[in-house]
This record gives structure tokens, C-alpha cells and sequence, in this order.
């Protein structure tokens, strides 16, 4: 099982030094991954796998405000998050640009969690599949470093996860068309967490709010 814990925009250098010195002292060797936001990054060994919630596909270069591979190296980055629902949403990226995100990663050899997700309007007009479908066209699904999230956006920080069942279904779906692991993510917390982790094909969550305090994590880790 994977669990990733998506930071967001939270946590400074200090409090993060904090919560992975309690990651690093209650974990053993379960497959943790952790989105931090780059101005947190420390130069240590972790018991987790440290990932970037964003990048921009350049070594380096003119691209204000943004960051780089040449910095991802610095801290040993090789794990990204892309397609997110909040970058999709709030800062506007296309599947063009998500694609060549897509891309730069692949040609670095990255592991890539690659999030997928439909709108509520979309889920109550039943078009979560057809909308899906137009996401995963997007990438390389025989990618060997892939990951997939299916995170419903009605379900992000809302504290209204989807069912088992619901999550089931789509997981079947995405699993028909590729052989990575799969992820739910959608408001995971240590009271869903375990029925979550029972769905068929599910081989592991990404979780926002309820990862962002180390003990809360670490409380649904072992909840699974
Ligand atoms: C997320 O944003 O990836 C997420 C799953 O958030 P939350 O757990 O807060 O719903």
C-alpha cells in the first residue's frame, strides 16, 4: 500500500523539520510518500520518499516564480505530483501543459502520481468515465514509474469521501486500461481509511488534510 500525504500550501522549514522527525521515528517500512511544498525541502535521509507538488519541465531557466530540475536535484527529488485539481483549477494548467510536465518527467525517469478527477457537476450527469477517459488519453499509461490518483473533485477537503462502492467501480475502470498502481484520494480519514484499503484494485491513498498534522497521518497509516 502507498500512502502519500499532500501537503498543500502548509508547513514551513521549521515545522516540517517537526513532523518528519515523527514520521521518521515511529515509521518501519511502510511505502510513505510525501508532496511537500519545495520551500520546506530539507537536505536529509527520510523514512519516506520526499515528492514535489510542482515543477515546471526545465533544467532551469526564465520561468518566474517557479521550480526547476536543477533545484528537485539538489534535494534528490524524484518523485513528482502532476495533475492536481487544485493546479488544474485554481492555476489554470491545460492538459497541454500537463502533458509536457508529463513528459519532462518520463524523460527524467521520475515517478509520477498523476491525478485524475471529476467535478461534481460531471458525477451527477454520469459522465465521470467519458471525462476520465479524456484525462488518461492525455499520458503514457504503459509508463513503468507511474502512479494514478482518481481523486473526485467533489471529494477534495470536503469531508465527504466517496463511497467504497463508488470507489470501487472507477478503480475498475482505471484498472482495465493500465497496470499501475492506483490511489484514491477524496477527504481519506482514520475512520474510512480501512474500508478504503479493502476496495479491489486499490493500492493505496493520497491524502490532504488529514496528513498535514504527523500524528494524524500516522494514525491512518495504522488505521489500514
Ligand atoms: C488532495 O487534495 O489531494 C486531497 C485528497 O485532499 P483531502 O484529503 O483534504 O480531501
Amino acid at each position: 500500500m502507498i500512502f502519500a500525504a499532500n501537503l498543500k500550501c502548509n508547513h514551513t522549514r521549521d515545522s516540517f523539520n517537526e513532523y518528519a522527525k515523527i514520521l521518521n521515528e515511529n515509521l518501519k517500512d511502510e511505502n510513505v510518500l510525501v508532496f511537500a511544498p519545495a520551500t520546506t525541502f530539507l537536505n536529509e535521509e527520510f523514512k519516506f520518499t520526499l515528492g514535489a507538488q510542482n515543477f515546471y519541465p526545465c533544467e532551469s531557466g526564465s520561468y518566474t516564480g517557479e521550480i526547476g530540475k536543477a533545484m528537485l536535484d539538489e534535494f534528490n527529488i524524484k518523485t513528482v505530483l502532476i495533475g492536481h485539481s487544485e493546479r488544474r483549477e485554481i492555476l489554470g494548467e491545460s492538459e497541454e501543459f500537463l502533458r509536457a510536465k508529463f513528459d519532462f518527467a518520463v524523460k527524467n525517469g521520475w515517478r509520477v502520481v498523476y491525478c485524475i478527477g471529476e467535478s461534481l457537476e460531471l458525477f451527477e450527469s454520469g459522465k465521470t468515465r467519458e471525462w476520465l477517459d479524456l484525462q488518461l488519453a492525455n499520458i503514457d499509461l504503459g509508463y513503468k514509474n507511474l502512479v494514478i490518483a482518481y481523486e473526485p473533485i467533489w471529494a477534495i477537503g470536503t469531508d465527504k469521501s466517496a463511497s467504497a462502492e463508488q470507489v470501487g467501480e472507477i478503480l475498475e475502470f482505471i484498472a482495465s486500461k493500465t497496470s499501475a498502481p492506483l490511489l484514491y484520494g477524496g477527504s481519506v480519514n482514520a475512520k474510512n481509511i480501512a474500508e478504503i484499503c479493502k476496495v479491489k484494485h486499490c493500492g493505496g491513498v493520497l491524502v490532504g488534510t488529514a496528513s498535514w498534522d504527523a500524528s494524524n497521518f500516522l494514525n491512518l497509516i495504522a488505521s489500514c
